[in-house]
């Protein structure tokens, strides 16, 4: 059932229970009004029954709000889940980071060294520039002197070198050269053993580099796949927060229901408040009418002598309030608290036989208090047994309750356990007894 139709439900109900209690004020109530209402018309009384049917509804709610704080429980759970998840995924996403700084650091590594192997080549190809020009030099100086020996008459030889313009062709006739200028020879051959080695160190070199380059190369791809692992990381995260959010919406959903119900049973108290406050002024009206009736004088209660009502927490005999003004207000009954032994837990019993007419419960502050915490108007959990003769009985500050509404019961029948719910300052027993509707002492009622 949804908190709207429960709403729709509860104003009707009120609506009825209005209707009962005109029917009430008809009948004339006598001490909660129930015995002589359920004699004239064989029906439950209105207002007790409407109570009733508000605790079932706020009982019911209760359930509900246990229920839908069952299902956030598990909704925090999923969602811890989910954040672990997540933690899992971020701590993966830093470590993968963490390996692509090192990559990052080899790649610098490596371009210096690309770089380095680039600077030595360069030098190298100076070095082997400026080679050639030597080289090219000593050929200059060798031609010119093969012109001054050509000018002196070797002619054959020097024609033959002369001639040449290519300088490797030239050096195929070495044997020749070597026979006309062996200094010379040698000169040449030196330098062309130094280019050589040129050479072959840049060859060395631009391999080197080529080696480094596909280290860049494989480097970079071990990049490229971490960037891919952290991408698919980051989608996974996206939909972890994603779940997340919908948990967050499920839970926000079920905060809202519970505090729906909440107010639901604040507003259902407040009524069962105004009922109470009915009942009584409803008793009040009876107490004056039979009053302005009737021509004989009752007995007064203090020329009773004892002995009507059964001691309401046997073994317990200690009475640390008495009925009476206390603290500027009325104290409505007399307290029974530890004597010797604790009270706590002690059984408290029904003084007289009579049928239970209220049961009030769900007060679970079972302690003593410096204040009120407003469980049912501060009597916390408690009972009402309705006798003859106009007499009701309260049983108030209960731990718990072993009777139910509309119960019979005989004198000594348990009717729960003395606690300290409601507005009380320690375990105690808070006893009264209503004659026609009004609280009455109750010492000579039980022959103190
Ligand atoms: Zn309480
Ligand atoms: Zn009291």
């Amino acid at each position: 059932m949804s908190v709207r139709d429960t709403h729709m439900q509860k104003s009707k109900k009120k609506h009825d229970w209005v209707k009962r209690l005109k029917a009430l004020t008809v009948c004339g109530a006598v001490a909660f009004g129930v015995l002589t209402c359920t004699q004239q018309f064989g029906d439950m009384p209105a207002s007790a029954k409407t109570i009733s049917q508000l605790e079932q509804e706020i009982k019911e709610n209760n359930q509900k709000i246990q229920e839908q704080q069952q299902k956030l429980d598990a909704l925090k759970q999923d969602m811890n889940k989910q954040q672990e998840a997540e933690d899992a995924l971020q701590e993966q996403i830093k470590t993968i980071n963490e390996k692509i700084s090192l990559v990052d650091v080899q790649l610098t590594t490596i371009n210096q060294q690309i770089e380095d192997t680039q600077g030595e080549i360069d030098t190298l190809e100076a070095d082997i520039a400026q080679q050639q020009i030597d080289i090219d030099q000593g050929l200059d100086s060798f031609k010119k002197r093969l012109r001054a020996m050509y000018v002196t008459g070797n002619d054959s030889l020097a024609s033959a070198l002369v001639g040449s313009t290519d300088f490797y062709d030239m050096l195929s006739k070495m044997d020749l050269i070597a026979r006309v200028a062996d200094h010379d020879d040698k000169l040449v051959t030196g330098l062309m053993e130094q280019m050589e080695q040129l050479k072959s160190s840049k060859e060395q070199l631009v391999s080197k580099q080529n080696e480094q380059e596909l280290q860049k190369v494989e480097q970079e791809k071990i990049r490229a796949d971490y960037s891919d692992s952290i991408q698919e990381l980051n989608t996974k995260v996206q939909q972890t927060k994603a779940a997340q959010a919908e948990l967050q919406e499920e839970a926000d959903a079920a905060n809202k229901d519970i505090n729906a119900y909440k107010a639901e049973n604040a507003s259902k108290e407040k009524e069962q408040d105004q009922i109470m406050a009915e009942i009584k002024r409803q008793q009040a009206l009876a107490t004056k009418q039979n009053n302005s009736q009737t021509t004989t004088v009752t007995k007064p209660d203090t020329t009773y002598s004892g002995g009507r009502f059964a001691w309401p927490v046997p073994g317990h005999y200690f009475i640390s309030s008495p009925y009476g003004n206390r603290w500027g207000k009325m104290h409505q009954g007399i307290d029974i608290a530890s004597g010797g032994s604790s009270i706590s837990g002690a059984a408290t019993v029904a003084v007289a036989s009579g049928t239970v007419t209220l049961v009030k419960t769900g007060c679970t502050h079972n302690y003593k208090k410096t204040r009120s915490c407003g469980c049912n108007g501060g009597y916390g959990n408690y009972v009402v047994v309705t006798h003859a003769d106009g007499y009701s009985t309260l049983y108030a500050h209960l731990a718990s309750v072993s009777v139910s509404y509309g119960q019979t019961v005989s004198t000594g029948t348990v009717l729960g356990t003395v606690g300290s719910t409601g507005w009380s300052t320690g375990f105690h027993l808070h006893f009264g007894v209503m004659k026609n509707g009004s609280f009455v002492n109750p010492a000579p009622y039980l022959g103190i």
